[in-house]
């Protein structure tokens, strides 16, 4: 008897059956750009052998001006076909289905060419759009059907017509970005002429056996977005005009209110989809922040969807369905939601990766296979640079032994995981304790190793991370200042007024730390809608609550203080940073940057500013805070030079700027493919 039964249950969609209700929702990995296909292939291969019931393909343009970006791949041309072949075929071969989404990005389009409903820019592009006449709008139409067919030349099972996040079809939809007077606008019947007449003419151009998902936005989070009525409304016409399946689309991407960062709570818009539940015939799909089994079998056992769409998790572990159905639940990767190897890439330019699984889009580059010769393995330090070395050389057959001075595992993941907001960061602790178990890894923690243990090794990897730099304040020694490490893993006493010095990604969780003291919001769902200004689309038009966001009373008065003048949390995450920046914003902190740090005494922290010192001011706090960065922990690798043991020196050990689990996972994960 599985754990996961309506999870696992087959959905039968009359001329085709799924084998259980797992999407693999679709992302922009940037792989169809490489051009390299036979990677495109393994990737969703890898994951169709994974064993999730169908998947959907990161968006495909339907002509040049709907693309995203110049360059972007594309469906139009027999090329195309052929390319798309070599995905199809991979992944039939391997047991999946797979739809293709066609993206028509519309004034999200990042080019001078893009089009939409009217001349309305979008404050995320510098692109002012080009108003479509009638014949441009056709033209479209017949890209968008175009594509489905080509699609189907191709091979693919179905198509996803993305009709949320604000993307074209949406802009007809809402009055916001819709000002037309023509049979395109005005109406609502007017304004939702077009995304029908889409999935109209795509299902007379398909024929009827192959899946049509049309990605409705059912929570705009935009001012004037859709009421829920029309949500419902165009639901009912969509399936009328032969939409096989309904996926949800939660905000558009210039809602200012986070909807898949791992601050927001699990499965926090599974009410939202729930409220169409009934109102169609066709199945619904539900998504957003669903990302373990226990969570999709709940959202579907309570009735929110007929599916779950779950898109980064399938980058965390392929195998998570397979898993799942083989009661190894605990054995699957967590995607903590971060955003740091995938979205953050994305819109870096960068491929798409995973912190928690950099094979992530690399499967044909990093090969797991066993070692020719297995060998003996010291890894020394038990945080993320470690426990990938460890669990990646277990795989390959190694004996490995990891060596830590604390007595548990998981390094600076342990303070993370202390932040409210980051509460993903326990489940990735937890999946590396059951994973090194499971591969027969031996611990050996709370003794600090020297030089002399570590003979009789083949290998030995110094994965010891970091110390905290040491800023030097006259008066940093006094009562009244505690590092970070104090307050997030010894939970020293912190007074209500607070300077925190230092606003790197430390500085902002320990604030966001004093701020609430002990309760998340990530944890309470309805604390968080209150915070953001969410509300019931049913009640408030786009789901905006008329009060806007309500954020709680914050525990401490905090100030986060830099020395560069530049906006504070600038090198944060590119698509979480704004988060941590709202947060602490809407908490009443206070950024002050340029400064000098003079002194601290009974008083506070004394600074000044600018080169000259000026403007002496005093910062009248109770605490101190030091989070003024990390310098590299080599001790052990520089006595091990002396002795002339060679080691390897990985993560924070090798270089502690800008350290963070992506680049210690990744380096540690290739490190241990190499002995
Ligand atoms: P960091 O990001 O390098 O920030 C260090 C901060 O200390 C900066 O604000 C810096 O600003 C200040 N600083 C540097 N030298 C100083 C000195 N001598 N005296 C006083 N202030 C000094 O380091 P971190 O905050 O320790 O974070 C470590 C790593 O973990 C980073 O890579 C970070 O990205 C990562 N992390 C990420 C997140 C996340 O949300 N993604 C969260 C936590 C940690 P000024 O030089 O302007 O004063
Ligand atoms: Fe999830 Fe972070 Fe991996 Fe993206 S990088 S898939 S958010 S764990």
């Amino acid at each position: 008897m599985t754990a996961y039964p309506h999870m696992l249950a087959p959905l039968d969609l009359g001329f085709t059956t799924l084998k259980n209700r797992v999407l693999m929702g679709s992302m922009h990995t940037g792989l169809e750009e490489t051009k390299d296909w036979n990677r495109v292939a393994e990737f969703y291969a890898d994951r169709a052998r994974g064993g999730v019931a169908l998947m959907v393909t990161g968006g495909i343009g339907p002509n040049m001006e709907g693309s995203v970006l110049p360059g972007a791949s594309m469906m139009t041309s027999d090329k195309d076909v052929a390319n798309h072949s070599i995905v199809t075929a991979r992944v039939h071969e391997a047991g999946g289905k797979i739809a293709m989404q066609i993206l028509h990005a519309g004034r999200y389009a990042y080019g001078p060419k893009c089009v939409a409903p009217s001349p309305v820019k979008s404050p995320i592009s510098p692109f002012p759009p080009t108003e479509l006449d009638e014949e441009g709008i056709e033209k479209q139409i017949t890209d968008i059907v175009n594509a489905a067919v080509l699609a189907q030349q191709a091979g693919y099972d179905g198509v996803e017509i993305m009709g949320s996040e604000g993307y074209f079809l949406n802009q007809f939809l809402v009055t916001h970005t819709n000002k037309r007077t023509d049979r395109w606008g005005g109406s609502y019947e007017n304004r939702m002429r077009l995304p029908i007449e889409v999935v109209r003419r795509t299902r007379e151009a398909v024929g009827t056996d192959f899946i049509i998902i049309y990605r409705l936005s059912m929570i705009d989070l935009v001012p004037n977005g859709s009421t829920f009525d029309e949500v419902v409304q165009l639901a009912k016409e969509i399936e009328k005009a032969g939409a096989t399946i309904i996926n949800t689309g939660i905000g558009w991407h210039e809602a200012r209110i986070p909807t898949i960062a791992t601050s927001v709570p699990r499965a926090a818009f599974a009410w939202v989809t729930k409220k169409l539940m009934g109102q169609v015939s066709i199945p619904v799909i539900t998504s957003n922040r669903i990302n373990t089994p226990e969570v999709a079998e709940e959202v579907l056992a309570t009735g929110c969807a007929d599916m779950v769409s779950m898109a980064r998790p399938m980058l965390a572990d392929a195998d998570f369905v397979n898993k799942a159905a083989a009661g190894q639940g605990d054995r699957i990767a967590p995607c903590i939601a971060c955003n740091q190897a995938c979205l953050d890439h994305t819109f870096s330019g960068k491929l798409t990766s995973c912190l928690v699984n950099p094979r992530a889009c690399h499967e044909t580059e990093l090969v797991v296979a066993k070692a020719a010769a297995p060998k003996k393995v010291a890894i020394v330090g038990a945080g993320p640079a470690g426990l990938s070395t460890a669990i990646t050389a277990a795989q390959r057959g190694h004996a490995v032994t990891v060596f830590d001075k604390s007595d548990e595992i998981g390094g600076q993941l342990n303070m993370a995981k202390q932040v409210p907001g980051k509460e993903e960061f326990w489940g990735l602790v937890d999946w590396y304790r059951v994973m090194l178990a499971d591969l027969g890894v031996t611990l050996k923690l709370g003794k600090a190793v020297g030089a002399g243990d570590l003979s009789g090794f083949d290998e030995v990897v110094i994965a010891t991370g970091v110390s905290p730099r040491d800023p030097a304040i006259p008066g940093q020694d006094r009562a009244n200042v505690l590092s970070y490490i104090d307050v997030l893993r010894h939970k020293k006493p912190v007074g209500k007024r607070v300077a925190v010095i230092g606003a790197g990604g430390i500085g902002f969780d320990v604030s966001e730390f004093l701020l609430e003291e002990g309760h998340s919001p990530t944890i309470d769902l309805p604390q968080w809608m209150k915070e953001w200004g969410v509300s019931d689309p049913a009640e408030h038009r786009s789901g905006l609550a008329p009060e806007g966001p309500q954020p709680g009373k914050p525990e401490r008065e905090v100030t986060l203080l830099q020395r560069k003048a530049k906006a504070h949390g600038k090198d944060l995450g590119k698509t979480t940073g704004w988060i941590h920046r709202a947060t602490l914003k809407m908490k009443g902190v206070s950024f002050v940057g340029g400064v000098n740090y003079e002194k601290i005494d009974d008083e506070g922290l004394h600074i000044s500013f600018g080169e000259a010192r000026e403007n002496p001011t005093l910062i009248a706090c109770d605490t101190v805070v030091l989070c003024a960065g990390q310098i590299s922990d080599r001790s052990l690798a520089d006595a091990l030079e002396a002795k002339g043991v060679h080691c390897h020196v990985i993560g924070g050990a090798d270089v502690a700027a800008e350290l963070d689990a992506k680049r210690a996972i990744n380096q540690g994960t290739r490190l241990a493919l190499t002995f």
